[in-house]
Formats: structure tokens, sequence, C-alpha cells
């Protein structure tokens, strides 16, 4: 399956679903994704989008494939 670069800053679509892994906090390289806790559950942030450089490293790491690009979010 072929990668394409990715256009927009991606975020964390549901994070209701999010496992809090960190698993996309440990690969951005700018450091946007930080885990939040609400309750006894953990969930991960983009909290800085717009410093995003597009390396497309969140969307490959999470295993729950939530992170996706701004751009191509679905529609509701
Ligand atoms: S695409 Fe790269 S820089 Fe942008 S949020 Fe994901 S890991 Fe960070
Ligand atoms: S990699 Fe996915 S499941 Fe893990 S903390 Fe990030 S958004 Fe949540």
């Amino acid at each position: 399956m072929g990668q394409e670069p990715i256009t927009a800053p991606p975020i964390v679509t549901d994070i209701h679903k999010c496992s809090g892994c960190g698993r996309c906090v440990a690969a951005c390289p700018e450091k946007l994704y930080t885990l939040e806790t609400s309750g006894h559950r953990k969930f991960s942030v983009n909290k800085n989008p717009a410093k995003c450089t597009l390396c497309g490293r969140c969307i490959t790491v999470c295993p729950l494939e939530l992170i996706i690009q701004t751009a191509t979010l679905p529609e509701k």
C-alpha cells in the first residue's frame, strides 16, 4: 500500500476510542500530541496542529487508525 503525502495537519478523530497508548505522542517530532486524563482514562490530543510539518508519522503509528488529516475528516 503506497503512502500518499499528507496535505493537512492530522488530529485524533475520536478521543473516546483512543486507548491512550501514547504512540502518537512519541512519534511526533514536533511534540504536538499530549495525553490528557479524563476520570480513569487517557486520550491524546493534537494541541497545536498549526505547527504540524505534515510528516505523517502520527497517522502511521496509531494502532486504532484514529489519526486522520483534518482535510479528510469523514462527513457527519
Ligand atoms: S504529521 Fe508529523 S508533525 Fe504533524 S502532527 Fe503528525 S507526527 Fe506531528
Ligand atoms: S496512537 Fe492512537 S490510540 Fe494511541 S494515544 Fe495516539 S491517538 Fe490514541
